[in-house]
């Protein structure tokens, strides 16, 4: 395990004294009623009318909730923060693309991004502020790891985004977590935060509209499985030979490109449900022909679809993009070897927002 990973614990972020007012949006449901119950006496029910107020109704003031009893609303208003969502700033592209800073506990920021697709907006959010993994090509790798984010601060991410849609008359239908950090390195909170996002009280968006993307930790990988998380899956392939992978992505000196493979080949998936592997095409690194020629044979037996991402050269890493033709011809060689691929072009460069982009204004400013 990288030494970075290696010291920090998976366990929640959140470690607000006992004495504070503790966000409903670090709650799940259930967690939440045992909470209310414990320190009120309320029964479990005022948990479901709660979050049918806070994350559907977008109440955030218990004294409006009027389903609820007057003593029982100056109680809870005592016992819980119901929070501001506020971002701290927000960049448009000329794309359409919006990327928001938030501030989070102890000052630190994290990015997300409204990503304005043909068809419908993804909101891709940040699960740690800086990122272990050090993938030699993403701007968050080279801040390296501060903390976990807490539930809390991931759903703060996706209130803040979809109250500020109102002013657009957008709204997102997909939430991805590719922001910034490893999300399966933060395992606890944003599986706690995906119950909340997939829950019929909460936000009861569809398992199929919420993606974790991984660059492949192999027993968080499993544990997803496991523990039957409401998501799918998307892990970041990037290579085709151990040799390159483990030069961009030290990751795979861990868990090479075989285990990682055999993993995705044993995990239950549900019927017709796929895994993404995402492919970052650097030129020259990992776009040759002898890695198209390997792509198909090493994913063999494993129900996905490949999605090409042609990489940013602005992200001043030293690796450039693709020839444009490339992943054009790449994805047509793996249709006609029967693997759905889809070619996955930027978003909000101007505004560097674009995958691997995001670092925050800070951690800029130093390099
Ligand atoms: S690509 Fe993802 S896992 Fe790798 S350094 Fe960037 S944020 Fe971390």
């Amino acid at each position: 395990m990288n030494t970075a990973l290696s010291q920090i614990s998976s366990s929640p972020a959140d470690s607000s004294p006992p004495s504070e007012r503790q966000s409903v949006l670090s709650f799940s449901r259930a967690e939440l009623a045992a909470h209310l119950e414990t320190s009120l006496g309320l029964k479990p029910y005022r948990a479901d009318q709660i979050f049918k107020w806070f994350y559907q109704q977008l109440v955030f003031d218990p004294s409006l909730m009027t389903n609820i009893g007057k003593a029982d609303r100056e109680l809870l208003g005592a016992l819980l923060d119901f929070g501001t969502f506020d971002f701290t700033d927000r960049q448009i592209s000329k794309d359409g693309t919006r990327k928001y800073l938030f501030t989070v506990k102890n000052d630190m920021q994290v990015e997300s991004v409204m990503i304005k697709q043909p068809s419908r907006m993804t909101l891709c959010v940040s699960s740690q502020v800086g990122c272990a993994l050090g993938c030699k090509f993403c701007q968050t790798g080279t801040m390296g790891l501060t903390r976990h984010l807490g539930t809390e601060e991931i759903l703060k991410q996706v209130m803040g985004v979809l109250l500020d849609a109102k002013n657009f008359d957008d709204s997102f239908s997909n939430i991805v977590f590719m922001g910034m950090g490893e999300p399966l390195h933060n395992f606890d909170n944003v599986t706690r935060a995906i119950s909340i996002l997939t829950d019929p009280h909460g936000l009861a968006l569809s398992r199929r509209k919420i993606t974790v993307s991984t660059v492949g930790l192999v027993p968080a990988i499993k544990r997803f499985f496991e523990e039957n998380v409401q998501a799918t899956l998307a892990v970041s392939l990037n290579g085709t030979s151990d040799d390159v992978r483990s030069e961009i992505m030290p990751i795979n000196k861990k868990y090479p490109i075989s285990v990682l493979l055999d993993t995705l080949r044993s995990v239950p998936l549900r019927n017709r449900e796929h895994i993404t592997l995402e492919y970052v095409m650097l030129r020259g690194v990992n776009d040759t022909p002898e890695d198209l020629e390997r792509l198909p044979k090493l994913i063999r037996g494993i129900p996905c679809k490949v999605n090409l991402i042609p990489y940013n050269d602005n992200a001043g890493l030293g690796f450039s993009s693709p020839d444009p033709k490339v992943p054009h011809h790449w994805q047509k060689k793996l249709n006609e070897k029967g693997i759905t691929a889809t070619i996955r072009w930027s978003k909000g460069q101007d505004i560097d927002a674009a995958c691997g982009q995001l670092v925050t204004q800070s951690t800029r400013k130093r390099k």
